[in-house]
């Protein structure tokens, strides 16, 4: 068995770190040239050689295009695909070769097998992210024991040489590609992270850039010809500019000569006018850096120090704003391209000292180890807020749900129920799950849809499921269901979030999706004298029974119009079942509604619909024939013409054909005896529930 190490997977470059056994200090494993960082380039030759590190970055330098670097900025991102000799790489492949490199390298350099390893990973990288970065270790072989935060990896590191009273200090971190910025509390037991902020497309390129442009403009001021224009000339800019900016980090001007086109220019560029063309950057990261203070209620007088990591706070003005802010230098004592890397050797290493293992290598080893220097407890916060998709109050909109609230202390779960109605066909719960806080579901990471399945069917069918959603320890999310009737843990399936979310953006009224359409059913009742006795009681008793019980008052409005001689609405569409049903109760024949068939339900019924439902149904049951059967007919079509759906159940003397006409379809037609009311009202009662009722 092989040892632990700590990898800093970085955009621009990378680093590994393991613990020394003689003094239990973290140390810098070096390449095989000597240096603690190796640039985070692949170069993919012709014979199926890779190259990796310094050697790739040269050539990617001349131009080769064979080339992949930055793929960090694309982890987890299923649209991104590196084409690169006749072959697609996705940014997870990429990483876990670029990591099996670097601990290959590791391993000759320390003599050790590596076999498990700490990665570490901007503290904002959503769950899709940190799995993806997972992925890639374990693709490289390694066990990834965790994933933990740059900027507590950082932190763990500064902690080495600090000890004594409780600081609150900020983790400026400014690499090549990423912008991070944490706020922690240090002790000499235990670190805990109040919060991060970060801006994932932020980092040192973005002022090589500016200094790109620079000279380009100035060169076009100077000869009217633009090499921002040319390829080939933008990426020599490029490496120029890295170059002018690192050598401004220990200079006040520099002299760059740029050719193009049989042209040459000799621009000057000074710590002014770097800091006048990258002011807006400088801005964009103190903005992060004010938004974290104010949502952790601090200012900058409350700390007591700034950590900065990543190769690009070399740059003066990150130094002069952080004296600018604090009134103090940045703090001392930590490595900014190797703090990182520090920080999750210790934390690899760390669980070795928590949890002794009685056998195997790993306690003799811890045996022979002295204590890691610098472990501590570490409590991590998640910088994304969890929620999922849900209908607003006012069921106006979709919105955000928020269910765990950005920077909560991590591993987090909370969790929701969900009403359902369980159809036999289809018992599946579909949720989506966001990251961030914006309310808009779409200004949010949509992670996953998870769809909860073999959802059983318990009594009426009318279920509760309680959802958990959480972030575990490496700040990745899990989502776990418990049908509560039953008490089982359900099978969830995770998809992929489908392209077109755009219904999100419509109101929840527009969409059958997501939101349980409101359905009203009036119930047309004949109450003619062929009715007294047994039908009569037969008829109220299948209705209240098997009709009325069999909805679901969330979903299913009822209301009741009774017609003989003249119809009379007893009752508009509610969801006050006892109404319903003691209305049905009371009914008698007699005087009210005379004893005739002149009447018709269809026109009172029309009128008592409230007029915000998504689905109306009347539901007709009579004994036999009406005398004005033609109006009736034409009111019925009236009402298939404004979308109400004609259920027609007879009995009795009623007459099939009448039934089929005044029936919106002629499966809506049915004619059975008194014993088959109660099967006939269940049918229906399924059919209107299958049609209205979704998750609610
Ligand atoms: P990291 O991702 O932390 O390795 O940071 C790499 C970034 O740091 C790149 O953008 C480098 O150009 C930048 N960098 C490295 N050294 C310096 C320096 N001396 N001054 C300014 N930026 C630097």
């Amino acid at each position: 068995m092989g040892i632990r190490v700590g990898i800093d997977l970085g955009t621009t470059f990378s680093a590994v770190a393991k613990i020394d056994p003689r003094t239990g200090t973290p140390v810098i494993i070096k390449n095989n040239e000597d240096s603690p960082t190796t640039p985070s380039v692949l170069c993919f030759e012709a014979d199926g050689t890779v190259l990796y590190g310094q050697e790739a970055k040269d050539m990617q330098l001349t131009g080769d295009t064979n080339t992949a670097s930055f793929f960090k900025r694309s982890m987890g991102r299923a649209d991104f695909a590196a084409p690169i000799r006749g072959r697609t790489y996705d940014a997870t492949e990429l990483s876990s070769i670029l990591l099996k490199k670097l601990v290959a390298e590791a391993e000759g350099q320390c003599g050790e097998k590596i076999d498990a390893a700490v990665i570490t990973v901007p503290a904002y990288f959503t769950s899709l992210e940190r799995e993806a970065t997972i992925e890639a270790g374990r693709r490289a072989g390694l066990e990834v024991i965790a994933i933990i935060n740059e900027p507590t990896a950082a932190a763990l590191a500064y902690g080495l040489h600090k000890s004594g009273a409780e600081q609150t200090v900020m983790i400026y971190d400014l690499g090549g590609g990423t912008f991070d910025v944490t706020l922690a509390r240090i002790t000499d037991q235990k670190i805990t992270i109040l919060g991060s902020d970060g801006d994932h497309e932020l980092g040192g390129k973005d002022w090589d850039d500016c200094i790109a442009r620079y000279l380009a403009g100035q060169f076009y001021e100077q000869f009217g010809e633009d090499p921002a224009e040319d390829m080939a000339a933008v990426n020599s800019l490029l490496v120029t500019a890295e170059n002018v900016k690192k050598q401004l980090s220990s200079r006040e001007r520099v002299d760059v000569p740029v050719s193009y086109r049989g042209n040459r220019a000799m621009i000057t560029v000074t710590e002014e006018i770097f800091e006048e063309i990258t002011e807006f950057l400088m801005g964009n990261t103190r903005e992060v850096a004010e938004r974290l203070l104010q949502s952790v209620e601090l200012g900058w007088n409350n700390i007591d120090g700034v950590i900065l990591v990543g190769g690009s706070t070399r740059m003066k003005m990150i130094h002069k704003f952080v004296r600018q802010m604090c009134g103090k230098d940045p703090l001392t004592g930590v490595n900014v391209d190797e703090a990182v890397a520090l920080g999750a050797a210790i934390r690899a290493n760390m669980d070795l000292e928590e949890e002794p293992r009685p056998m195997g290598f790993l306690s003799a080893k811890k045996r022979e180890m002295p204590a890691i220097r610098g472990a501590k407890k570490v409590t991590d916060a998640t910088a994304h807020a969890l929620g999922m998709i849900a209908i607003s109050k006012d069921g106006e909109r979709y919105e955000n749900g928020i269910i765990i609230p950005k920077n909560s202390p991590i591993p987090a779960a909370n969790t929701r129920a969900f009403q359902m109605r369980v159809r036999d066909k289809k018992s599946e719960l579909e949720v989506y799950v966001l990251q961030g806080h914006h309310q808009r579901p779409l200004d949010n990471t949509v992670t996953n849809k998870y769809v909860i399945t073999k959802i059983q069917k318990v009594g009426s069918g009318k279920s509760i499921i309680d959802v958990t959603y959480a972030y575990n320890t490496n700040g990745v999310i899990e989502v776990s269901a418990v049908q509560k009737e039953t008490g089982k843990q359900l099978p969830i399936r995770v998809e992929p979030v489908p392209e077109d979310m755009s219904w999100t953006d419509r109101s929840p009224k527009e969409n059958s999706q997501g939101a349980a359409p409101q359905v009203e059913v009036i119930l047309a009742m004949d109450m003619s004298g062929s009715m007294s006795g047994t039908p009569l009681k037969m008829a109220k008793e299948a209705a209240v029974e098997k009709f009325v019980r069999a909805m679901d008052a969330e979903v299913v409005r009822v209301g009741l119009v009774i017609f003989a001689e003249k119809t009379v609405c007893e009752l508009r569409p509610t969801d006050d079942y006892r109404k319903v049903i003691s209305t049905i109760e009371k009914l008698t024949i007699g005087r009210t509604y005379g004893y005739g068939t002149s009447a018709q339900p269809f026109t009172e019924a029309r009128a008592a619909f409230s007029g915000d439902a998504d689905m109306r149904y009347i539901v007709v049951l009579t004994d036999g024939c009406w005398s004005h059967a033609d109006r009736a007919i034409s009111e019925a079509k009236t009402c298939h013409q404004q979308g109400i759906e004609v259920m027609a159940l007879g009995f009795g003397d009623a007459d099939h054909n009448f039934l089929k006409k005044i029936a919106s379809t002629e499966k809506f037609a049915s004619l059975t005896d008194l014993s088959g009311l109660g099967g006939s009202f269940s049918k229906i009662a399924q059919v209107i529930g299958d049609a209205g009722i979704t998750p609610l």
